[in-house]
């Protein structure tokens, strides 16, 4: 039986799931890691509620004052030089592809640099765009000549079989190659996720983001730090693009924005790449006002100082339980994350990736201790993802890990 045909929940609250027969459930990865203040927090269900009573969507001819408000908010948080935004998205795929638009309108050029095992969302252009060959078998426009995936720094299992720092960098310099000589010669950015989400949970190494951002300058293309899984709070910083001092041109955010799953999404970018007309990119459900006050409340809540403080204090103590586990079970291979965004590599007895097992502990946590949990099926696929919302206490986190370990002791 699979989790989604065994699983029927009516309630929420915090980071537990609570089905029809009353059972509950440990969420270890906040739904799709967009469940940044878990179930039902109530600032933002009475927010919502609120602006459900008094007007729920109105045209986005008139929604500009509400867009502002959350906006300007997002602005006085973003990283230095970030001064503008366009909040027409509703989902984060879609608000890639706007900040790729935003780069080739400003650029005049058309290719789009993004990196192997990268996943910046499922309308046909960001699968396009995302480095994850399976999904785009079968769908031949969105393999398109003016995307390049090229490598990540995949370090635990580094495609060049050097390590960090003696490798001096090789995977940018093989980004460089394939700009040089795999490009049209016309490229206007290069997309990134600042901590490598569906693709194994990879952390780049110290320096990587200043090297992406010396080719950017060199190339004339903007930088795009996909932060829709990063962003609002996941790694103890509002944006990781500060923690990792990125620098981007363009931050695209949807998934934890909403809070409690409310869909809605936002690119920021600046100044000067204030380039489109309203014409050029909105959509019918677009600055949706339920969506504007989720986002407005999530805000009210993750943007307390305390708040993001006590992420980065809880992510200590997931990271340091979690990097407990390779010692007492072979089959991990490596832990890696930071903040509320971990993942562990499940392995065989020779260290190879172990994609039946890794699969085998998700339907395990689920099945025998209540824990949902989910895995990841780019690259080697056998990487258990822990991301529960911003929310769980320290005891919840240390519930999570300690279920993982009765998994582990089962299953590995
Ligand atoms: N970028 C990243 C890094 C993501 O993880 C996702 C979704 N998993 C997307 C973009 C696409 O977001 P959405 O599903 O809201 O379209």
């Amino acid at each position: 039986m699979t989790i989604a045909t065994q699983a029927r929940f009516k309630y929420g609250e915090g980071i537990t799931l609570v089905n029809e027969s009353g059972e509950a459930y440990l969420d270890g990865v906040s739904g799709t890691f967009n469940l940044s203040l878990g179930y039902n927090h109530p600032v933002v269900v009475a927010k919502v509620q609120e602006q459900v009573g008094q007007l729920s969507h109105m045209s986005s001819s008139f929604t500009e004052p509400y867009v502002s408000e959350v906006l300007d908010r997002l602005l006085d948080l973003a990283p230095a030089g970030i001064d503008t935004g366009w909040m027409r998205d509703i989902t984060g795929s879609t608000a890639n592809e706007c900040a790729v638009k935003i780069a080739q309108k400003s650029t005049e050029s058309t290719d789009v640099v993004s990196l192997f095992l990268s996943h910046h969302g499922q309308t046909q252009f960001a699968t396009g765009i995302s480095g994850n060959a399976f999904r785009r078998k079968g769908f031949p426009n969105s393999t398109a000549s003016n995307h390049l995936h090229v490598p990540a720094p995949y370090c635990y299992r580094c495609h060049y079989k050097s390590s960090y720092p003696g490798c001096g960098f090789q995977c940018v310099e093989a980004i460089a190659d394939h700009i040089q000589y795999g490009s049209s010669g016309s490229v206007a950015c290069m997309i990134v996720e600042p901590i490598l989400g569906n693709g194994g949970n990879i952390v780049p190494p110290p320096g990587y983001f200043q090297q992406l951002r010396k080719l950017c300058d060199e190339y004339g293309m903007m930088l795009i730090a996909d932060e829709v899984q990063t962003g609002i709070g996941r790694t103890g910083y509002m944006f990781a693009s500060e923690l990792f001092d990125i620098q981007p041109d363009i931050i695209t955010l949807a998934k934890g924005l909403g809070g409690i799953g409310v869909p809605v999404a936002a690119v920021l970018m600046k100044s000067r790449l204030n380039v489109l007309e309203k014409h050029e990119h909105s959509f019918t459900s677009g600055s949706n006002l339920i969506s504007l006050a989720a986002a407005q409340s999530t805000l009210d809540v993750v943007a307390q100082p305390e708040f993001l403080d006590d992420v980065k204090l809880k992510g200590e103590i997931l990271g340091s339980l979690l990097n407990e586990l390779p010692s007492k079970h072979k089959s991990v291979g490596d832990v890696r994350g930071v903040g509320l965004m971990w993942g562990i590599e499940i392995v065989d007895e020779d260290g190879a990736p172990d994609v039946r097992k890794a699969n085998a502990i998700i339907d395990t946590a689920f099945s025998d201790q209540r824990l949902i949990l989910r895995g990841s099926r780019y690259g080697y696929g056998n990487v258990v993802k822990v991301r529960p919302a911003l929310v769980a206490t320290d005891d919840e986190i240390a519930e999570i890990v300690e279920r993982l370990d009765a998994v582990l002791q089962k299953v590995g």
